[in-house]
């Protein structure tokens, strides 16, 4: 017997977001699995969560796929 559903796929996407301390806009994946910051400032952006990456100091502007 095989297991082989057990493991739920994540829908992974890539987003599109602004640092809310400068305003620079980057791409980053939606399951990120470690934390993404900012290129312009180094702000933290997104916080890995184990599942969709949590929002720091970012807005999405654009969801792709
Ligand atoms: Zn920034």
């Amino acid at each position: 017997m095989r297991f082989k559903e057990l493991i739920p796929k994540q829908k992974t996407k890539f987003l599109r977001i602004k640092c809310l301390g400068c305003g620079n806009e980057q791409h980053v994946f939606s399951h990120a699995s470690t934390v993404v910051k900012c290129m312009v400032c180094e702000k933290v952006l997104l916080e890995p969560t184990g599942g969709k990456a949590k929002l720091i100091n970012a807005k999405v502007l654009k969801v792709y796929g």
